[in-house]
């Protein structure tokens, strides 16, 4: 049974994501600083057959990101599958950003997805098989308000981009998705802090969608579960967009 660990996997895109790869056979560290919905994602994924353990960990802590990947491989086996998806929006135009704002989204983003990587490939090389998937946006291209954001999320495909240099020589792919709005906490949050109403906002977003609505966490988990497969083996350093074909 491969073992894999997601990243702010207590709800939303996280969330999804674990209960995909435990609905595929996979093992589960479901590490989230919010350790009651980490306990949540569990138990739902445990009454549906699967197995996984819950971790309360803050990634951009350098003893806490080692200790989930060392807790992980202890309790399930070898780590051979990682999945960065922990994060947090600290929304503001640039000249109201604050310093704070932009540490606290750069290192839950970058400093996270650095630490629990740096852990996890250690497990995979040795195995000779491993699968990095980190959680990008389309905001890496830029998005109006999100400097510190949209500078994360770009920063996180040249660190997909160079782990799969790195990495290729031992078995290990590693790969960004970038997904377009999804309906989680985030984008609700999002909405409230603009004073709009979730659904109108949400009607609004899809006006620009092609296919005519925001994503769902499970969109984005299914094409996580594709570059985790045995199939997904000759993709790498690739960014998938995952927007319902909006142009950015
Ligand atoms: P969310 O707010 O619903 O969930 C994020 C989770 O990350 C939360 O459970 C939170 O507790 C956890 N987290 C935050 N900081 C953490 C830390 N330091 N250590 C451990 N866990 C931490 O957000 P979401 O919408 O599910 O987003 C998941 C990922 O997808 C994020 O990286 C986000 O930037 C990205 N993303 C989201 C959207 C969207 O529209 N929702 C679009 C593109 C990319």
């Amino acid at each position: 049974m491969r073992v894999g660990i997601v990243t702010g996997a207590a709800r939303g895109i996280g969330a999804a994501i674990a209960h995909r790869l435990a609905a595929d056979g996979m093992a589960g560290g479901v590490v989230d600083l919010d350790e009651q919905g980490s306990a949540r994602t569990v138990k739902e994924i445990t009454e549906n057959g699967g197995r996984a353990i819950p971790i309360g960990a803050d990634v951009a802590d350098e003893t806490s990101a080692r200790n989930a990947v060392e807790q992980t491989a202890a309790e399930l086996g070898t780590v051979s599958v990682l999945i960065n998806s922990a994060g947090i929006i600290r929304d503001n135009l640039i000249f109201r950003m604050t310093t704070a704002d932009w540490d606290s989204v750069i290192d839950v983003h970058l400093r996270g997805a650095f630490l629990m990587t740096r852990a996890a490939q250690a497990h995979m090389t040795q195995a000779g098989w491993g699968r990095i998937v980190n959680i990008s946006s389309t905001s890496a291209l830029g998005n109006r308000g999100q400097a510190n954001y949209a500078a994360a999320k770009a920063g996180l495909i040249g660190f997909t981009k160079t782990l799969a240099l790195e990495l290729g020589k031992f078995g290990v792919t590693a790969n960004a998705i970038a997904p377009g709005y999804v309906e989680t906490d985030m984008t609700m949050a999002s909405a409230a802090r603009q004073g709009l109403d979730y659904d109108e906002w949400k009607s609004a977003a899809a006006r620009d969608i092609p296919l005519g609505r925001i994503g769902k966490p499970e969109d984005i988990a299914a094409v996580a579960s594709f570059l985790c497969s045995e199939d997904a083996g000759y993709v790498s350093g690739q960014v998938i967009y995952v927007n319902g074909g909006a142009r950015s």
